[in-house]
């Protein structure tokens, strides 16, 4: 084995992988990313991450962290072509039936594709001294310390060659994919999912539209649960190119419908409204139709068993949200400032900072399920007050169609920047009951 001092070895150099190496490298001599891909090109989507053909949008908490992380980003994200966008004045969004209201605010955010921000974010960790990312490298397994109350390395797949490494700390960004779970379960302990079935499926492409002045940058259309099950988002992107995206919750979207340019176009009539099909026949696809299908979403409880000591589990390898809510990356942004913190002021151990990424998906994963659960198809463990807080939440919904200062504390809880007690407000409760 190898044995550095200080050496951090993370999996997955996706979104987490990467924030993450930047947040811990003040800490550590070396820290280790090691990606099982082969290096894209410019801008294109790896397999591993085959979810970035979709729309991915950046909310303001991991805008936030991301200024925070690499200072200059925004600058930086502007300069080279991402789209600066007012988000309550440039961001249309009809939810559960109704148009949100729309305001010149303080609240922005960039829109781009994946590749664009995760090429930028690789840019930014290439020049950290201590950082080195390996492609082509695939992690197999862990290395336990015979008390197995350690993890003290992992077993690698690297030109073609079985490696073994040691460190400090493993932190596995790997992702949906991630084998953290069956590891942990050969060692004797059970991991808990909670898991629910939405059977969502994403349907994208790239389109070129006219040139004329919209009153928008980015557009969504959800669906209006549980009579409507199919959704929409068209959102421009850098180079001038907008992303188009169908989304369809209980398996309601066939792919074979949406393959060709004329199919996609066509279903995208059956949206709650025809603004989407408009622009979108008017246009002109660039791409093919790519298609991801995320049958269940599920948080892997590794917060409620005994973590070993030295190991970490962050991003989509602890819990893959809905990603129709767009918050995937900026929990990722959050865990990785949190894990970051853990390891300030010389400290070293992991105890209890599984608990503590925890209490960031917990909020998260509560206002998700509350909407996943308003179709009577999907599965799962429901919560307990499920009903009082659809109720409450439908009401809070309709009334920031109207009631600016409402659907601001709405936009700062959805884009995880304030605390979900924002939307029980003395102020908010009464025109909650007031409302019909
Ligand atoms: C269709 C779709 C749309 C989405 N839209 C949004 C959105 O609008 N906004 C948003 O914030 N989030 C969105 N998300 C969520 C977002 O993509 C994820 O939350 C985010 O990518 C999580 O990052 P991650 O680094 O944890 O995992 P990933 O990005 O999946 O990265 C995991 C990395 O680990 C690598 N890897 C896997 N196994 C190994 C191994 N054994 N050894 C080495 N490397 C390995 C993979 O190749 C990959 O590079 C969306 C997700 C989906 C599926």
């Amino acid at each position: 084995m190898i044995k550095d001092s200080a050496r951090a070895i993370i999996i997955g150099g996706g979104i987490s992988g990467k924030l993450i190496a930047a947040s811990i490298s003040p800490y550590f001599d070396r820290v280790e990313v090691l990606e099982k891909d082969a290096k894209a090109k410019e801008n294109s989507v790896r397999p591993g991450v085959s979810q970035g053909h979709h729309i991915h949008a950046l909310l303001h908490a991991g805008d936030q962290m991301l200024e925070m992380i690499f200072p200059g980003f925004k600058d930086d994200m502007e300069k080279k072509g991402s789209i600066k966008i007012d988000s309550l004045n440039d961001f249309y969004w009809f939810h559960h039936g109704a148009w949100k209201i729309r305001s010149k605010s303080e609240f922005s955010t960039f829109l781009q594709s994946r590749p664009f921000l995760e090429e930028y974010i690789e840019s930014r960790i290439n020049i950290i001294k201590n950082i080195a990312y390996s492609y082509e490298t695939k992690v197999l397994a862990y290395i336990g310390s015979d008390d197995k109350r350690k993890v003290i390395g992992v077993k690698i797949l690297q030109d073609g060659e079985r490696k073994t490494l040691s460190a400090d700390l493993i932190i596995d960004a790997s992702g949906a994919a991630s084998f953290s779970k069956s590891w942990m379960e050969k060692q004797g302990q059970k991991v808990y999912e909670e898991k629910v079935e939405i059977g969502l499926c994403y349907a994208t492409r790239q389109f070129q539209l006219p040139d004329k002045e919209r009153d928008f940058k980015i557009k969504l259309t959800y669906p209006n649960p549980p009579f409507e099950k199919i959704g929409g988002a068209l959102s421009k992107v850098e180079g001038g190119k907008y992303i188009a995206t169908l989304i369809g919750y209980i398996n309601s979207i066939k792919p074979e419908e949406v393959q060709s340019e004329e199919g996609f176009i066509k279903y995208s009539k059956k949206l709650p409204l025809p603004d989407i099909y408009q622009e979108l026949s008017a246009g002109k696809s660039l791409s093919e139709t790519r298609v991801f299908n995320i049958p269940h979403i599920v948080w892997r409880r590794f917060d409620r068993i005994h973590m070993p000591e030295g190991l970490i589990i962050a991003g989509d390898s602890f819990c893959r949200i809905d990603p129709f809510f767009g918050q995937g990356m900026s929990i990722a942004a959050l865990q990785a400032n949190e894990i970051g913190k853990n390891f300030s002021k010389g400290n070293r151990s992991t105890s209890g900072l599984q608990k503590k990424l925890a209490k960031i998906v917990k909020p998260v994963w509560s206002m998700v399920i509350c909407e996943d659960f308003r179709y009577s198809e999907v599965k799962g463990k429901k919560p307990f007050g499920l009903a009082i807080q659809q109720w409450y939440v439908k009401k809070l919904f309709k009334i920031s169609a109207t009631n600016l200062s409402i659907y601001k504390d709405f936009v700062k809880v959805m884009n995880l920047t304030s605390p979900i007690t924002t939307l029980f407000k003395p102020s908010t409760i009464k025109e909650i009951f007031k409302s019909k």
